[in-house]
């Protein structure tokens, strides 16, 4: 059967774009189907306008570090309207740029909502379309619990394109966004509370860099209020909203931003009929190769619940590439993904918590811990400290883990990554030559192991 196109995709975020241009680029004829914004999540809601607030607000804290330097940088005020729309501006701009490089790669777009129909048809704005392999790469949505008057909540989407900028903010949640938009809120002046559930924020990360984080978040002016959820949120006459927690007390802020998690976006498409096999939590259940329950359609991206981050996304849409187009039969290798929390400071880490190290490796893992007053606050006055860790596997001597609270982690995690892909050890750290003066050259200069696990 003659189908219109070797590949249609279904959404034209990290995934889907990377998935379309590879694979034309192979000689696939391929089209990519998208309801909302070319770029997805990332570019239009995501990694790139949530770094350009952290951007904006840093300025505040770096006027506060100038004056112990002698220079004088008072903040004169922040005009909300100019960031935002100078972050649109930029936005639209990417959006050009992916349809530019879509349509240089051959890849014909089809904008609209994907439901597909059958095993090789997929219906856009009423219109029939064949493909040979359908990939859905939809992405997710926020999700807000249940509770009354949580449609006067924003999310991060909203929080994006607000018309007035808030005074008093509460965040929900206590994960990744939660903790990057509380940062971002009281970089740029407002007065923040987190709102976290459970007795942590940040579940999941390593214990001590959960701990020592939440210090310095709460040291720049955030209150983490924990083992804390809203009962209620009302309108008050001033527009402003009276929260009402669950132990019955209350307070009243100008917005509240629910951070509580994303859910797949798949309603519409379709996929109970088809029989293409989903978890409890909505996502896609796909095998090493991205294929669902059902031949000829595929999956990849936070739809399928792996680690929701967009160099997760691309290396998919790459392998899927590679092994439908290019005989590879290999699969994805999800260890040693690095990440950053893009907080004040930040965190970074790769490899292995120290709880998971120590459940996976019980009495062979060697700990080495320090934490530091960066030499930049020395003159700067502020309290900010750093924090860095490494795991080792006595043994071998591999290094299994590193985690790093402080200044630019995230720029410096990258090339550590590196070395823990490339099975780097303990001695192989030792050996090498430091920056300096730098906060990453103490990675390579710590020597007195903490303790033993
Ligand atoms: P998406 O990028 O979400 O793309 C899915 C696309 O499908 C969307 O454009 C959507 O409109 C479209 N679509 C959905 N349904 C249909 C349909 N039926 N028909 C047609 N089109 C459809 N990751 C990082 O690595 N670093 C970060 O700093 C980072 N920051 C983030 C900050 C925020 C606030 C958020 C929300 C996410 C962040 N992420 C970050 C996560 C990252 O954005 C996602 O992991 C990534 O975008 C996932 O890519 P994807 O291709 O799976 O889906
Ligand atoms: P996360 O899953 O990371 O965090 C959700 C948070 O909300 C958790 O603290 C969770 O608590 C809490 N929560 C969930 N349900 C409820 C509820 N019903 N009531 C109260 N609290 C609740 O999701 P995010 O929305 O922060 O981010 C989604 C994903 O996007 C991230 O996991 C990450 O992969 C990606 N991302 C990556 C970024 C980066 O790379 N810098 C930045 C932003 C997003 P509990 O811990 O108890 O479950």
């Amino acid at each position: 059967m003659a189908f219109d196109f070797d590949l249609l995709v279904i959404g034209a975020g990290s995934g889907g774009v990377r998935a379309s241009r590879m694979a034309a680029a192979k000689g696939a004829r391929v089209a990519v189907v998208e309801n909302r914004y070319l770029g997805g999540t990332c570019v239009n809601v995501g990694c790139v306008p949530k770094k350009l607030f952290v951007y904006a607000s840093e300025y505040s804290e770096k006027a506060k570090e100038a004056a112990g330097f002698g220079v004088d940088m008072s903040v004169n005020g922040f005009d909300w309207a100019t960031l935002r729309d100078n972050k649109t501006h930029e936005i639209e701009r990417l959006n050009g740029i992916y349809g530019t490089m879509l349509g240089n790669a051959g890849v014909t777009v089809i904008n609209g909502t994907a439901r597909i129909k059958d095993a090789h048809t997929v219906t856009v704005e009423g219109k029939e379309y064949s493909a040979e392999r359908i990939l859905i790469a939809v992405g997710g949505w926020p999700f807000k619990p249940e509770v009354p008057g949580a449609e006067l909540a924003i999310t991060s989407n909203e929080a994006f394109y607000l018309e007035r900028y808030p005074k008093r903010v509460i965040v929900v949640g206590g994960g990744y966004i939660a903790v990057e938009f509380a940062g971002i809120f009281n970089g740029l002046g407002s007065s923040v509370k987190l709102v976290y559930r459970g007795e942590q924020v940040l579940r999941g990360f390593d214990n001590g860099v959960r701990n020592f984080a939440a210090e310095q978040i709460a040291a720049k002016g955030i209150e983490i209020l924990v083992n804390t959820d809203i009962a209620a949120i009302e309108q008050n006459a001033d527009e402003s909203l009276k929260v009402t927690f669950k132990d019955g007390s209350t307070t009243e802020v100008d917005c509240v931003m629910y951070a509580t998690g994303r859910r797949p976006m798949t309603d519409g498409l379709n996929l109970e009929t088809l029989g293409v096999a989903t978890r409890d939590d909505g996502t896609i259940v796909a095998d090493d190769f991205f294929r669902t329950s059902v031949d000829s359609i595929y999956a990849l991206g936070d739809v399928v619940g792996t680690p929701a981050l967009t160099p997760v996304a691309l290396a998919q849409g790459m392998k899927f590439v590679a092994q439908q187009f290019a005989g590879d039969t290999s699969s994805m290798d999800y260890s040693n993904i690095a990440t950053a929390v893009f907080c004040q400071p930040n965190i970074a880490t790769v490899g292995l918590t120290e709880e998971e190290a120590g459940a996976q490796f019980s009495g062979d893992v060697t700990v080495f811990e320090s934490s530091f007053r960066p030499m930049k606050h020395t003159i700067s006055g502020l309290p900010e400290r750093s924090y860095m860790k490494l795991l080792v596997q006595t043994s071998t001597d591999k290094v299994i883990g590193v985690h790093m609270v402080g200044a630019d982690s995230g720029e410096i995690m990258q090339g550590l990554a590196v070395a823990i892909k490339a099975g780097a050890t303990k001695a192989v750290f030792d050996s090498t030559i430091g920056i300096h003066p730098t906060a990453a050259e103490e990675f390579v200069t710590m020597r007195s192991p903490a303790r033993q696990i």
